[in-house]
């Protein structure tokens, strides 16, 4: 199917892409790598009369390593982060979720940006943002602001992005120290969304035990999924003595209300993210361990 007509814009310049937003109003809506827009346009399922394309501005672009996080701008492509030696020195949970991301036809189109603005809950890209205490900085034509990777996912494919803002970059924490992060999904095939999935970071200190750590899941609720709780409960163990399994059901314990719908019965997504999570851990916990 193709899409209902559109009037196209592609500004050069940030500053002309938030005056172009803010001039075409409610009927108005960015296009960055249009992976999941454009779908949804040729199925009718969303119609918009002007698309502003941010592909052309350059500021949105690229990678920056600062000493304590890596800003990533919005507009950059999820291939180029997957293939990043910057990326995956300061921030190795992106470059181990991105093969995860479709297809590389999609991660070549596919922008980190376009991912956490879009929200979709199965998505990689926020789970990392949210476990990694990441900051969003959005614009408008009337000034900028940041937001808290907390604050920001709001509801399955909602933010707390106004509808005249654009998110713009994405600071990303930076561990130091003796640190591991893992990754492990479940998807019926490779490149689709995952049932569920879940990602873990740890720090250990000299004698392996666990002086930090932050764990994620998605794919089990309209927005990824902080275990806070659980994390409290690993500081100060030694990395020896937590069980994996018992882990993993932890983790679920914690999460109300898993998504039930059609295809996939939330007892057994539980039960996949559950085993998701132990995964995670265990090779979060063997990469930190293989640091000295
Ligand atoms: C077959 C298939 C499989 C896929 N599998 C996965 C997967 O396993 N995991 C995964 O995470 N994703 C998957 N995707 C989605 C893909 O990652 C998309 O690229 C991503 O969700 C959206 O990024 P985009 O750059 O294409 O954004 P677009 O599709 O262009 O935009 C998506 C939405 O975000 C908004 N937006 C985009 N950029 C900005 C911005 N800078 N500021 C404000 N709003 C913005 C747009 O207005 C739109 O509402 C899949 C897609 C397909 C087609």
């Amino acid at each position: 199917m193709k899409p209902p007509p559109f009037r196209y814009h592609a500004p050069r310049r940030l500053d002309e892409l938030l005056q172009t937003i803010a001039a075409v109003g409610d009927g108005g809506k960015i296009l960055a790598g249009g992976q999941s827009l454009v779908p949804m346009l040729n199925l009718r399922l969303a119609r918009f009369d002007d698309l502003v394309d941010l592909g052309r501005v350059d500021e949105l672009c690229g990678v920056q390593r600062h000493p304590d996080r890596l800003t990533v701008g919005a507009g950059t492509r999820d291939a180029a982060i997957e293939t990043d030696p910057r990326v995956a020195d300061a921030v190795p949970l992106l470059t181990l979720v991105t093969p995860y991301i479709g297809h590389f036809q999609i991660r070549n189109r596919g922008t980190v940006g376009g991912s956490i603005a879009h929200a979709d809950p199965s998505a990689e890209y926020p789970a990392v943002a949210r476990v990694l205490d990441a900051t969003m900085t959005v614009a408008s034509a009337s000034g900028r602001r940041t937001i808290a990777a907390a604050d920001f996912f709001t509801g399955f494919w909602s933010t707390s992005m106004e509808a005249d803002e654009v998110l713009v970059s994405v600071d990303f924490p930076v561990w130091s120290g003796r640190s591991g992060f893992g990754v492990a999904e479940f998807a019926r095939r490779h490149g689709d969304f995952a049932i569920a999935g879940a990602v873990a970071a740890v720090e250990l200190d000299a004698d392996a035990a666990i002086v930090r750590c932050a764990l994620g899941l998605f794919g089990v609720s309209d927005i990824p999924v902080r275990l806070d709780a659980v994390e409290r409960t690993l500081i100060g163990r030694s990395a020896a003595s937590v069980d994996a399994t018992a882990l993993g059901d932890d983790a679920l314990a914690s999460v109300e209300d898993v998504t039930d719908d059609s295809q996939v019965p939330a007892s057994y997504r539980a039960r996949v993210a559950a085993a998701m999570m132990a995964d995670a851990w265990t090779m979060a916990l063997r990469n930190a361990e293989e640091e000295r």
